[in-house]
């Protein structure tokens, strides 16, 4: 077992959460015409605020702020745009702990990955494609490259400020406004960042942010003068907005979700690919698409790499969220408990073994202990379906190609990852495996340089790098 931490809690005064929240529109927060909801916080149910839902009349006039906003930005030089995107990644370093807190409060996450992991990128993200707008001709896209005009963002509620940085920086660096609706459950880092756009001076309506549910988000992409959606959940939606922008000229990028397979080899650094297994599917309470949710393990280290894993995972800290010793945070609400719950009892069903170590849950809260399958087969739905949870299903293979048959046996393609010290392997497998993103010898490592994508039913187009660029350009193809 682990050793006992005394409570190191990061205090929640610096973020100022008020009672309730209106729309960002053309610059301003204004009351919204439809009724509201309420966010709360996941590890404790307390409500934080209550959120405007933006009715389809609110979306009409964000879409409106925006085109009329995308005269002045897209005739800006890309030098001038470039000094607001710098403006705001400073901004979002100088209030990064402001901003790690809420996320933390409104998602469930640790406070150690929204201090050291999601605000950090989302500030990098937006240094980075800063640097692009100024040198947009030299991308390779085109020697002339125009901006799309009005991009309509709906992201999911895992990471929130950060999907929010992969859309609206590059979108702006093109020289594109924005609409983003962020998910029901985490609206309260976009309002801030609409504050921080405020600070920045960004000139009115580039960025709008319209909170709501599904239909909010609906109204967004089917908004006739959208002429680009980006969108970033489920498969399941991500097929719905694709029929409803089918038959239109509007260009679509879809990120959606992941079966991951991370695939251990016998001769792999057996400490590292145990850390990178466990963060592999931990990392964010498992709420990550392109998480490693399923552990493919040579036979022959089967018996040592799951002998070490339970023992990794029986030192993993559960609990408070703002906790800066909290590995695992809170479940981001109780619908997704439910399908995680609803999964892990049809795995057992199916006939796997589940373990999970002794771990002393909140009362409050929706909380979930670190579990994995063992005897897990390829047709057993936890084998196949996203948990997008704190859920590992494991297997085994025993030559090469049977994992990489095994790791391409699913609908999706977001990530894959490689545990072995040969080089030749590395590149054998990456060349074989069908997915956006193969890691090697590490997990969900994420640098705004990097495209991130998916084959199959994990979406099309890229986010982040020059290939990003593509997805907010005219006639440009990554
Ligand atoms: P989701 O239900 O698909 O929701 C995503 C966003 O779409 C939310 O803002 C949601 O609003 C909105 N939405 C729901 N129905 C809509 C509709 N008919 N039209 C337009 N927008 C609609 O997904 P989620 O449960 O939030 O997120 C989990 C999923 O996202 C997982 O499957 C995961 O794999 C995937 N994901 C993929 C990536 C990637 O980069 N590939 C990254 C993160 C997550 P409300 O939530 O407010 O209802
Ligand atoms: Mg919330």
């Amino acid at each position: 077992m682990g050793f006992e931490y005394a409570p190191a809690p990061e205090s929640r005064s610096i973020v100022d959460i008020k009672a309730s929240y209106g729309l960002f529109l053309d610059g301003e927060f204004v009351d919204g015409r439809g009724s509201s909801f309420k966010t709360v916080n996941p590890a404790t149910e307390e409500t934080l605020a209550e959120i405007a839902e933006a009715s389809d009349a609110d979306v009409d006039l964000a879409v409106r702020a925006a085109r009329r906003a995308f005269r002045g930005w897209s005739r800006m030089s890309g030098k001038e745009r470039a000094k607001y995107l710098f403006r705001i990644a400073r901004i979002i370093q100088e209030r990064g702990r402001e901003l790690a807190v809420l996320e933390s409060i409104d998602n469930g996450k640790p406070i150690k990955e929204s201090r050291d992991v999601d605000v950090p990128i989302v500030a990098a993200h937006f240094f980075y494609y800063a640097g692009w707008a100024d040198k947009l001709e030299h991308a390779g896209l085109g020697a002339n490259p125009q901006p799309l005009g009005v991009a309509g963002q709906v992201i999911p509620w895992n990471f929130p400020l950060l999907m929010l940085a992969w859309k609206v920086a590059p979108a702006l660096a093109c020289g594109n406004t924005v609409v983003l609706k962020p998910a029901e459950t985490t609206p309260l880092t976009a309002l801030l960042f609409a504050e921080i756009c405020q600070q920045a001076d960004l000139p009115p309506g580039v960025v709008n942010i319209v909170t709501g549910a599904g239909g909010t988000g609906q109204a967004l992409v089917s908004h006739p003068d959208v002429d680009k959606v980006a969108f970033t959940g489920s498969t399941e939606v991500g097929k719905a907005i694709a029929r409803a922008v089918a038959g239109t000229d509007k260009k679509v990028t879809l990120e959606l979700g992941g079966k991951a397979a991370n695939i251990v080899f016998d001769d792999a650094p057996m400490d590292q690919a145990i850390e990178g297994i466990v963060g592999g599917i931990f990392f964010n309470q498992g709420h990550v698409c392109c998480a490693g949710s399923r552990l493919l393990v040579q036979e022959s280290v089967a018996d040592e790499v799951l002998a070490r894993l339970k023992r990794r995972m029986s030192t993993l800290r559960v609990g408070d969220p703002l906790d800066k010793n909290t590995d695992i945070g809170a479940i981001n609400s109780r619908e997704q408990l439910e399908r995680i719950r609803e999964l892990c009892e049809i795995g057992e069903a199916e006939g796997a073994e589940r373990w999970a170590p002794a771990c002393d849950l909140p009362s409050s809260g929706f909380w979930f202990p670190p579990t994995l399958f063992t005897g897990v087969a390829q047709a057993h739905r936890i084998a196949r379906e996203e948990v997008f949870g704190p859920v590992l299903s494991v297997l085994t293979f025993r030559t090469p190609a049977e994992a990489v048959e095994k790791a391409n046996n699913t609908p999706y393609g977001l990530s894959a990852g490689v545990w072995t010290e040969k080089g030749s392997r590395i590149l054998h497998m990456a060349s074989q495996l069908r997915a956006g993103v193969v890691w090697a010898n590490t997990f969900n490592k994420f640098d705004p340089a990097s495209p991130f994508g998916g084959y199959k039913e994990s979406g099309y187009g890229r986010e982040g790098g020059r290939q990003g660029l593509a997805a907010y350009l005219k006639g440009a193809e990554a």
